[in-house]
């Protein structure tokens, strides 16, 4: 199957540094993509690289079989809808404000995978729950009629409760639609239990990557991977059995 989007030899950052190296990215339609690794990995650099956010400084990122276009938003209009880690919904406006504001297709799709919001369409945005918030910023980018969705830490400041509440939509909007997803996720087992596949990055490299379920069976080599270490100890890592654990959570 053509893959919807693929990133080939990217090295990309900020002022003329790289922030990802030599990096090899594709995504099937309906395919779930986690997308692990620490705090300053390169997952974000990553997922503007892909959406045509920032420009790589090597290699290219094709979508739907075409190279990007320069501009953002001719890329959001074909399909391929990045959903920030600020969540980009507008606090002042109504949950059906938020939806509406950039209707393409209609409501139909999002409130069918987030029921939940229905019942909220009357409330302001800034009156949400964090998990309800991020309900919105996805089901907001639904009604773009996402052939791939980008998501960046949909955990961001939630309990790990509300995140597994919202990760049965995320495979669903995968299966119902064969949309693809790329998922940035900090909580490793959760993000793991929906996805097909998984990288791990570490200092801007891929450090592992496989199969989903493979990587959640083996935790050790993801924890190395995580942590840039091989040895299976903590020496020289910096990093305690407790924070270890804590990634697992
Ligand atoms: P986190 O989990 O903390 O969000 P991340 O894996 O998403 O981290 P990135 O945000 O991609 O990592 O950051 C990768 C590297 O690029 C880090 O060293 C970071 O300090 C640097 N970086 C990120 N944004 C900028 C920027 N706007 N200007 C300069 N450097 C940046």
């Amino acid at each position: 199957m053509t893959d919807v989007l693929s990133l080939r030899g990217i090295t990309a950052g900020y002022a003329g540094v790289p922030a990802v190296r030599g990096l090899e990215l594709t995504l099937a339609p309906g395919e779930i993509l986690a997308l692990l690794g620490p705090n300053g990995a390169g997952k974000t650099t990553t997922l503007l690289t892909a959406a045509g956010a920032i420009q790589p400084m090597h290699g290219t990122v094709t979508a739907f079989g075409r190279p990007l276009h320069r501009r953002l938003e001719r890329n959001a209009r074909a399909g391929l809808i990045l959903v920030p880690d600020t969540r980009g919904v507008f606090h002042a406006l109504t949950v059906r404000e938020n939806l509406t504001l950039r209707r393409r297709s209609g409501t139909g799709r999002a409130l069918e995978l987030f029921p939940a919001l229905e019942a909220l369409m009357g409330r302001r945005c800034g009156l949400l729950s964090g998990g309800e918030q991020q309900m919105l910023a996805i089901a907001k980018a639904l009604v773009c009629e996402p052939r791939v969705l980008l998501i960046d830490e949909m955990s961001m400041g939630l309990a790990p409760i509300a995140v597994q509440a919202l990760l049965p939509a995320i495979r669903s909007l995968a299966d119902r639609y064969g949309v693809g997803v790329v998922l940035v996720e900090q909580h490793i087992d959760l993000a793991l239990s929906i996805a097909d596949r998984a990288i791990v990055l570490h200092h801007g490299r891929v450090a592992l990557t496989g199969p989903a379920a493979d990587l959640r069976a083996d935790r050790h080599a993801v924890t190395e991977a995580y942590f840039g270490t091989r040895t299976g100890t903590d020496a020289g890592t910096g990093t305690d059995t407790a924070t270890r654990r804590h990634v697992w959570n």
